[in-house]
């Protein structure tokens, strides 16, 4: 049996199509012939099961690769179900040609040179992106079959003949070409291995035949059956002389006689072929969760909690989402999903499949219905991928719900670290926010966590449908206190994403406001005022209003003056609600370089009528030390509402100096 012939395909030669198309993922052919491998095994495990093929007893399944950096060749083997000349010509030489055809088609028109060939799977046709020439050697399960051997050198031809192969099973050699041979090194070939088939349903061994073998040297009792034995050496006791105090001499012995034995250890399965996911969830123990965190993510810091998805219908998805634990405030908080058919590894983050803010999230899911090549613009309407990200955010949300409702302090306790990823959730999709909208907490002053309903209770009275928030706990320290006095509560809004949040909540909620513990003082904080205020005290006002104008020159600036029931309290600035989110917009969007006026973005200045400090200026307007005085109250002040800039500090610090200065 000889055949020679041609490669069915309508373009001249596809592989210089191939290697171009595929250069930027081009280790991919690791995964397509290892999974390969694992295909051919799972089909005949599943001719076994039906009856129809019986495994010898000493069977053990597994796909190995070979790298040879000396001869410039890998090899994969695994001992499957094999092929029969018949099949060779009609899965390789015919079928694996019209999906390059099919690929051809599609991209003939196409130049973006970073389109992913990987996606779009040239299966076992992907070795010719980094090998020359490659060859299989194949024997079919099937009684008498006769071995095939298969050789192809990148053009358009190849050849097929009665094979040598006696085990069942396919071998693929690739003889890579000059640019590939980093595939042939043993340490490369394993990172490749681990990143797409770590968790492949069969084992995979990598063996280097150049490699120096690696002895241990250990107690025989140590020894597995499956250890290769090199030698048993037995260590001659050692002794040592030892001198009495009566000057007699004698002989102790430091360790025993010892047999031990040289060995080469049995080789590791470098895969994990039952990862997670696949088990029922009600068989994984917290450590195992937590393990194979460790392992996939390689994150020392344990994972808050985690969601174990595991359904059969309408589709097939497996998969475990973790929550991660945010170290700082200011860490940026990127997840990473892994998403898999069938354990073969397709691709970190696939945006299409998981809904954007479930990124923030660390997971593995698993959806064999899924095409394993993944072409991106494909899934993009696809309607059947919107239900999978459906169901997971749906799943998401029923178990911070359910947390919320039957283990509230669990759920307090992760709030500080899960509520970023709601928040961006909420703004991101309307059926989570919707969802989620009982089950958003806000931490207030006093570390308590209330909902928004709660929030609004606290100050009813006089503040209906208003909900007051800190952004800088230390900064707005005096409005805390000055809230605390007066019995009234505000939350805790840090995080970057709660002011586009709260716009959110008010578009949501029709008459719900939010307002910053600094953008009024209300009449909470000020004397109940028993008459008019006096002609000459409204002048007097006048006059420390003109002072401060003068000594900030700054005639534009508002200034208040109020009587405070805290009389501790010299100073202090407000800006509205509105002017504020105006100023942080202008901000993030860089339109700085306009007029803040414009969008009237002045400060208010409050001046405590009550304080000691404030009626000494009124009283002495003349007074030296004034403009110094009124420009020290000023950025005391501003310095409670934002920070300073660094012309302004060095001034602060600078006049600070002389303020104390007098009291020498
Ligand atoms: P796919 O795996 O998507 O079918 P491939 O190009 O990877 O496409 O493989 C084409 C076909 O060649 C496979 O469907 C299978 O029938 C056959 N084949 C490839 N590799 C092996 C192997 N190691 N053992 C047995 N059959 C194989
Ligand atoms: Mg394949």
């Amino acid at each position: 049996m000889s055949t020679h012939g041609s490669l069915s395909i309508n373009s001249e030669n596809i592989f210089p199509i191939i290697k171009k198309w595929l250069y930027s993922d081009h280790d991919i052919f690791f995964r397509e012939l290892i999974s390969n491998g694992c295909d051919a095994i799972t089909k005949l495990k599943k001719l076994e099961v039906m009856g129809e093929y019986q495994l010898p007893d000493d069977n053990k399944f597994k796909v190995e690769v070979i790298v040879n950096d000396k001869e410039k060749t890998l090899t994969f083997i695994d001992n499957g179900i094999g092929m029969t000349a018949d099949e060779v010509n009609e899965y390789i030489n015919q079928i694996a040609f019209s999906g390059a055809e099919a690929f051809l088609k599609q991209y003939k028109d196409k130049t973006s040179e970073d389109q992913i060939i990987g996606h779009f799977g040239l299966g076992f046709y992907s070795a010719f992106m980094v090998a020359d020439k490659v060859t299989i050697d194949t024997l079919s399960f099937k009684d008498g079959a006769t071995p095939v051997h298969w050789e192809c050198d990148g053009g358009t031809e190849f050849d097929m003949e009665e094979g040598t192969r006696t085990e069942r099973g396919t071998k693929i050699t690739l003889f890579l070409n000059e640019d590939s041979l980093e595939f042939a090194n043993e340490y490369r070939a394993r990172e490749v291995i681990m990143k797409y088939c770590s968790f492949m349903p069969t084992e995979i061994y990598l063996t280097n035949p150049n490699a120096e073998p690696q002895y241990d040297t250990i107690d025989p009792s140590e020894v597995l059956d499956t250890d290769k034995v090199i030698e048993t050496v037995v260590e001659p006791a050692k002794t040592e002389e030892k001198e009495n105090e009566d000057g007699t001499k004698e002989t102790v012995v430091i360790t025993p006689e010892m047999t031990k034995t040289k060995i080469v250890r049995r080789p590791v399965a470098l895969n994990d072929t039952t990862p997670l996911w696949t088990k029922h969830p009600n068989d994984c123990s917290e450590e195992e969760y937590k393990e194979f965190y460790r392992n996939v993510f390689h994150d020392y810091k344990e994972p808050l909690f985690w969601i174990h998805l595991n359904m059969d219908y309408p589709f097939n998805l497996k998969g475990i989402l973790y929550f991660p634990k945010i170290n700082t405030e200011y860490d940026s908080i990127e997840g990473t999903i892994k998403l898999y058919n069938n354990q073969v590894f397709i691709a970190d983050n696939i945006k299409e499949v998981i809904p954007e803010f479930l990124m923030l999230l660390k997971g593995a899911i698993d959806c064999p219905d899924l095409p394993l090549n993944v072409s991106r613009s494909a899934l993009q309407n696809d309607g059947f991928v919107k239900k999978i990200a459906d169901y997971i955010t749906k799943k998401v949300a029923d178990k911070l719900s359910g947390m919320c409702k039957t283990e509230k302090e669990a759920y307090e306790k992760y709030w500080d670290d899960i509520n970023p990823f709601i928040k961006f959730g909420c703004l991101k999709d309307d059926k989570f926010c919707d969802k989620m909208t009982d089950y958003i907490l806000f931490k207030n002053i006093d570390g308590k966590y209330l909902t928004l309903p709660e929030c609004l209770e606290e100050n009813k009275e006089k503040h209906e449908n208003t909900v007051f928030y800190v952004t800088d706990e230390i900064a707005q320290g005096q409005y805390i206190k000055m809230f605390k006095d007066e019995g009234m509560d505000a939350v805790i809004l840090k995080h970057n994403i709660d002011q586009p949040f709260i716009t959110h909540i008010e578009q949501k909620n029709e008459g719900v406001k939010f307002q910053r513990i600094d953008a009024d003082l209300t009449d909470n904080f000020k004397e109940s005022e028993e008459g008019e205020t006096s002609e000459e005290t409204k002048a007097s006002y006048d006059k420390l209003a003109e002072l401060f104008k003068k000594s900030l020159n700054n005639d534009k600036l508002e200034i208040k003056i109020e009587k405070l029931k805290n009389e501790n309290i010299s100073s202090m600035v407000t800006l509205s609600e509105e002017s504020r989110r105006m100023q942080d917009m202008m901000k993030m969007y860089g339109m700085m370089g306009m007029d803040p006026s414009m969008f009237g973005t002045n400060l208010t200045l409050v001046l405590n009528a009550n304080n000691q400090l404030v009626q000494y200026l009124m009283n002495n307007i003349e007074s030296e030390h004034a403009a110094m005085f009124c420009e020290q109250l000023y950025d005391l002040a501003v310095l409670q509402h934002e920070q300073l800039n660094p012309e302004a500090m060095a001034k602060f610090v600078e006049r600070s100096n002389k303020v104390m200065m007098l009291l020498v």
